[in-house]
């Protein structure tokens, strides 16, 4: 071996490196099932005190540091891939989005400037090509792979802002006739106020709409509130539909918001980061009528798509305003080709990593079918998930074919809802802390209520089983509140 430098441990080495590293990983596959969801503290003293002997002083075999690692993130953390995590949107990836992550890591093209890494560029367009395709987006769509959902409904408000106030580019906020506001409903992902927050908005921009009885955005308070900021004299820029969203899986009113926001000249956006996936199953997409005549669109592929984390797309039909975004000339900067935009100009992020790769091949191994299949699957688990609990003397609260189930349990919920947060807190606490499955509490329209999405490729009916045999026990053990105001 021809060693040049104390980095370069060459590819025998590597590759005993990378092999370790996959037993390390399918063996925590096999094993983590079997084990607790979530540990029943965080483990901080433990981590840290580990961490103290790590000086980075002295090398380490890594037949010692991978284990050890391995152990530490093992023994403490939520295991998103464990099949009873019923949790926020954090899939089991795939194992082809895993390979798909390896060969990124390792090939590392630089995805800044398309002369850099054309083959890289070319297979992320052609994914977002068929996203777009999938939702009924014209083909001139364009658009970039995110981090996630937040980086996505940033690139939307950028773009918005961008399109709507010919000054914004050169001048900001401040050549603006009028303060720019934008409406969400308020089941919206609350990105949107940090969103605000760090585009010079302010977080008062976001107008947070009401919702109606199923928690879609309620049309009358929107048209009321827009009514009255133009009164004002504000400058309504934006309105966003969400499609499915974080709490309880509710499906804005797409078509009536795309007619609005054509009337009043609004960039219409599409918050489908999570339920944008059912865009794959001929059967579920017509749940998303009406995204075809969004000006953009946010989907995450780490979410129901089942890829690793670090994978959004930003779909948009403006091409020309997302260049006019974020595109900048530097000196040291490859020349711009004919073929494509740089995607450092069509993007928040510069140097980046080729997050699409896990997406691409994905895709290409499984094929959409399976994908079809799979989310169609998953629907129907949440249907047997809802009937069980329904069965059991849970009360639904939301409502939406989505496979996101919030109950609440009426017998809790007689002393007001402070009592109610307590005992479904409690609750929830029980079942985690038993390590028998991961759910979350939440508010729906200020009703406290537990809140469980299929989200694993690998849950089964017996794992729905499961956590309903395990919240029968934690609701018998749990004293509900007396006296109103007394509860926890
Ligand atoms: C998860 C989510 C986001 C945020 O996406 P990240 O990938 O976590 O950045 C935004 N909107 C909705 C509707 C989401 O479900």
């Amino acid at each position: 071996m021809n060693r040049q430098g104390p980095l370069d441990v060459g590819e025998e080495e590597g590759a005993r490196l990378l092999t370790a590293a996959v037993d390390l990983v399918v063996q925590h596959a096999k094993e983590v099932a079997d084990g607790p969801v979530a540990p029943h503290e965080p483990g901080t003293a433990w981590l840290r005190e580990w961490l103290a002997g790590q000086d980075f002083e002295v090398a380490r075999a890594p037949g010692e540091a991978m284990p050890e690692v391995m152990e530490a993130l093992g023994r403490w953390g939520v295991h998103t891939t464990h099949p009873r995590y019923f949790g926020l949107f954090n899939p089991t990836p795939t194992w082809w989005g895993v390979a798909g992550e390896l060969i990124a890591a390792a090939v590392n093209p630089q995805l800044a400037a398309y002369s850099h890494a054309p083959a890289a560029v070319e297979m992320e367009r052609h994914v977002l090509r068929f996203m777009a395709g999938r939702l009924g987006l014209p083909a001139t769509t364009e658009g970039a792979f995110t981090v996630g959902g937040a980086e996505a409904n940033l690139t939307a408000v950028v773009v918005a802002l961008t399109r709507a106030f010919a000054t914004y580019p050169e001048q900001g906020l401040s050549g603006l006739p009028g303060r720019p506001v934008l409406y969400a409903s308020a089941e919206s992902h609350l990105a949107w106020l940090k969103i605000a927050h760090m585009t010079g908005l302010g977080r008062d921009a976001v107008r947070l709409v009401p919702s109606d009885s199923a928690h879609r955005m309620d049309l009358a308070r929107l048209h009321e509130m827009h009514a009255a900021d133009v009164a004002a004299g504000l400058r309504p820029f934006l309105l966003v539909g969400t499609a499915g969203t974080t709490a309880g899986g509710a499906l804005d009113p797409l078509p009536e918001l795309a007619a609005r926001a054509r009337e009043w000249e609004l960039h219409f956006h599409v918050d489908a980061a999570w339920a944008g996936a059912v865009a794959l199953s001929d059967t579920l997409r017509p749940l998303l009528t009406g995204i075809e005549a969004a000006d953009s669109v946010t989907i995450d592929a780490h979410k129901w798509l089942s890829a690793p984390m670090g994978a959004g797309m930003f779909l948009t039909q403006h091409p020309a305003a997302l260049l006019q975004s974020f595109h900048a000339t530097t000196s040291y900067m490859p020349a711009e080709t004919e073929d494509a935009p740089d995607p450092y100009a069509t993007s928040v992020q510069w140097s980046r990593r080729f997050a699409g790769l896990k997406v691409f091949l994905a895709l290409a191994i499984a094929g959409r079918p399976a994908y079809a299949e799979q989310l169609e699957r998953d629907v129907h688990l949440g249907e047997l998930l809802a009937r069980r609990l329904s069965e059991d003397g849970w009360s639904r609260i939301n409502d939406t074919p989505l496979p996101v189930i919030c109950v609440a349990a009426p017998e809790a919920e007689t002393g007001g809802h402070e009592s109610s947060a307590g005992w479904h807190a409690a609750v929830a606490d029980h079942v985690v802390s038993s390590g028998a499955a991961w759910l979350s509490t939440v508010l729906l329209a200020g009703r406290p209520a537990l809140r469980l999405c299929i989200t694993s490729h690998r849950t089964s009916p017996a794992d729905i089983e499961a956590v309903v045999t395990a919240l029968a026990e934690a609701r018998k053990m749990t004293p509900i509140p007396t006296a109103k105001g007394h509860g926890r």
